[in-house]
């Protein structure tokens, strides 16, 4: 319970994943995105990002550390921390602002923002499998219970 996971043959599957997950979320969502270099994090967003509606390229931010998509049904912001020296920094760009009004905030590598994050609803995890990969998306809050309940019908 709380817990959603399932195997994804290749890169369309993932984007499909994260579509699917877009259809899930009403009421915005902080989602933290595990995994190694390559594992599918950025693959998994643009699905997302594409599923409330962006048409254009998803490109990983990884020298801005954000990239906004405000999107007439949802605004959703993606960040890629893995380059971010100190989570201090995050202060400095207003990070607060981004979580509020019910956004969606998908973050790769969390863990070099300790402390200045929101809580997330779901925690994901992405994982290879020789030549594919295996998501695990975990609860972490009743909203983020919510969305995976809805993922499993
Ligand atoms: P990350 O953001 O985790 O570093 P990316 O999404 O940028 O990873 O890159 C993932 C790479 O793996 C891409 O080359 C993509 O085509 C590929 N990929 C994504 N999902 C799958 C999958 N389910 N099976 C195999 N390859 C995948
Ligand atoms: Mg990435």
């Amino acid at each position: 319970d709380g817990v959603f996971n399932c195997f994804l043959a290749d890169e369309t599957e993932t984007v499909a994943m994260g579509s699917k997950l877009s259809s899930c979320i009403h009421d915005g969502a902080v989602i933290f995105l595990h995994g190694d270099l390559g594992a599918g994090k950025t693959t998994l967003t643009r699905g997302v990002v594409q599923g409330f509606g962006h048409t254009g390229k998803v490109k990983s931010p990884t020298y801005t550390l954000v990239e906004p998509y405000e999107l007439d049904s949802q605004n959703v912001y993606h960040f890629d921390l893995y380059r971010l020296a100190d989570p201090e920094e995050l202060e400095f760009m207003g990070i607060r602002d981004y979580f509020e009004n019910n956004s969606v905030c998908l973050i790769e590598w969390p863990e070099k923002g300790a402390g200045m994050l929101a809580q997330a609803d779901l925690e994901i995890t992405m994982e290879y499998v020789d030549n594919a990969r295996r998501i695990t998306i975990m609860a972490n809050s009743q909203s983020g219970k919510t969305i995976i309940n809805k993922l499993k019908n």
